[in-house]
């Protein structure tokens, strides 16, 4: 489960931040997962809940946001949402692409800590 490991660093960063605020508790983690990123939410949750055990971080809300992949035709422009795979096909001139605009983010949008 690669989850975990996203997870611990993305505490990492999180604890990084709390610390150079000299705070001591973080009461809430947003995360932006895009539908493509290859991670599953429930997994997250679960490590979360693993690596945040015995840190400032324990017991705090973890939001996840999806991000809804969508990829961009070169031909037409066309923006279109896609919904798995690689490749994908432009509803309008049926060319296939590969560019996504969005839906592989993988990051910690905000924290709230104090
Ligand atoms: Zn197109």
């Amino acid at each position: 489960m690669h989850e975990i490991g996203i997870m611990s660093s993305a505490m990492d960063s999180v604890l990084a931040q709390a610390r150079a605020n000299s705070a001591s508790r973080v009461h809430r983690i947003v995360l932006r997962i895009g539908t493509l990123s290859g991670v599953d939410p429930d997994a997250l949750r679960f490590a979360f809940d693993v690596v945040a055990q015995g840190t400032p971080a324990e017991g705090a809300s973890l939001e996840i946001e999806t991000v809804q992949a969508r990829a961009r035709c070169p031909d037409c422009d066309l923006e279109f949402g896609v919904a798995s795979g690689f490749i994908f096909t432009c509803p309008k001139c049926e060319r296939l692409c590969s560019e996504l605009r969005q839906g592989r983010e993988l990051e910690l949008a905000r924290i709230e800590i104090s």
